[in-house]
């Protein structure tokens, strides 16, 4: 096993540890630990609620969420001799749940969730149709996946992080919150916001204190968006043997990780939408110098995927174009292409016998793939998303026979009102 350089106590909240993380972006919370080039190291990682979400039947937890404590991120870890315009190097040596314990109160330790937000406190992709809370307890099996609020259903976790990345330099800090607080500014009181401003409640900075936290809290980006350095991507073949190049903008580079996620599926639709968990990442790191310009990569983090996804081969899939649901036609709009393809796959799930919130809960957890398949036939956009169909016990595939029906079960917690 690599050296645990960021250990995290399970009987403790996230801000008790000895080594204290950060649940916001910038260039001055202190890098935590140190480490030298071309060298390998084990990191723990709280789930991105630091233990607020429960594993029992009720969704009051997800109703309810702190989304300003999130997310819970370990780090920074300096690199030495990072500077900035170079690329930082890496490699996820092995990532997987909370290490050596197989039951416990925290997300990672045999268990997992997945929620879907109410439109009041977060939101998510087809919040219209899914206004309010509600929660899935998933089990881990070994590598495998399964749920009493979702019958009929089982697969093999791609074990990734959610969110990674590098520190912001001040000064892409500063365009960080000038280009958002503009997109905030054109609709200011939207519910869900259009994106989310600083907040000094609840800011974790790691060891920064007294006037140089105040200062910091009040311009800290949050880490909800995927940015420059990385961050909150939610690319789900991060997994295992995969190779990131990011960018370095401050000495040290400075890099964080959290919201571990057991599975995912693509665009991780109910925004709390993988199977969250805590574990560990073992990481090797090293530097390219000046590979931001060598190499043209200073607007984002490029990345080689592992090479351990699951084996499928059958899938079935499903189109949507840019027509809203009242008939209105859009101009290539593929965020509502793919609403429309996965709100196709939810309705034909439901023939099964499936809940519309199960169907939901399986396209967000589960290892489905999206694609933009066409984006230049004017005026339709097509986004298709495809279903493994071997996640499922019964068979899904359209036949003469007609749909095979699962018991739902309990169903999927909803909270109270
Ligand atoms: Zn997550």
């Amino acid at each position: 096993m690599p050296e645990l350089v960021f250990p995290l106590d399970s009987r403790k909240r996230f801000s008790e540890q000895d080594l204290v993380g950060h649940n916001r972006w910038h260039p001055d919370v202190p890098a935590q630990v140190h480490v030298r080039p071309d060298s390998s190291f084990r990191v723990h990682c709280r789930e991105w609620f630091d233990g607020a979400i429960h594993n029992d039947d009720n969704a009051d937890d997800i109703r309810d969420a702190p989304l300003s404590t999130v997310h819970v991120l370990s780090g920074p870890i300096a690199v030495d001799g990072a500077h900035p315009g170079d690329l930082l190097v890496v490699d996820i040596l092995d990532v997987g749940p909370i290490p050596g314990e197989d039951s416990g109160p925290l997300a990672g330790q045999g268990w997992g969730y997945t929620g879907i937000f109410a439109t009041q406190n977060g939101g998510g992709f087809l919040t219209e149709q899914f206004p309010d809370a509600y929660k899935v307890i998933w089990d881990f099996r070994g590598q495998v996946a399964t749920s009493r609020h979702v019958p009929g259903v089982s697969f093999t976790g791609i074990v990734h992080p959610g969110l990674m990345g590098t520190a912001p330099s001040h000064d892409l800090l500063a365009r960080w919150n000038q280009r958002e607080g503009a997109l905030i500014a054109t609709d200011p009181d939207r519910v869900p916001p259009l994106a989310l401003p600083p907040l000094p409640q609840d800011a974790l900075l790691g060891t920064l204190s007294g006037d140089a936290f105040e200062q910091a809290a009040a311009e800290a980006a949050r880490t909800a968006p995927p940015r420059e350095n990385g961050g909150n991507q939610d690319i789900k073949n991060l997994t295992r043997g995969s190779r990131v190049f990011y960018p370095v903008f401050v000495e040290g580079a400075n890099l964080s990780m959290g919201d571990l996620h057991f599975s995912q599926g693509d665009g991780e639709i109910t925004f709390c939408g993988a199977i969250e968990m805590g574990g560990f990442m073992d990481l090797h790191v090293d530097v390219i110098p000046g590979g931001m310009t060598t190499y043209g990569v200073g607007e984002n983090a490029v990345f080689m995927p592992g090479t351990t996804d699951p084996q499928f081969s059958q899938w079935l899939a499903f189109s949507g174009t840019s027509v809203t649901l009242d008939g209105e036609q859009r101009y290539l709009d593929s965020h509502l292409s793919y609403q429309r393809a996965c709100l196709h796959a939810i309705d034909y799930l439901t023939k099964f016998g499936y809940t519309p919130e199960q169907a939901y809960m399986i396209l967000g957890a589960a290892p489905i793939e999206g694609r933009l398949s066409g984006v230049v036939d004017i005026p339709n956009s097509c986004s298709t998303v495809y279903l493994p169909t071997a996640i499922f016990d019964i068979d899904v595939r359209p036949s003469a026979q007609g749909p095979e029906q699962i018991d739902p079960g309990q169903g999927v917690p909803r909270s109270s009102f």
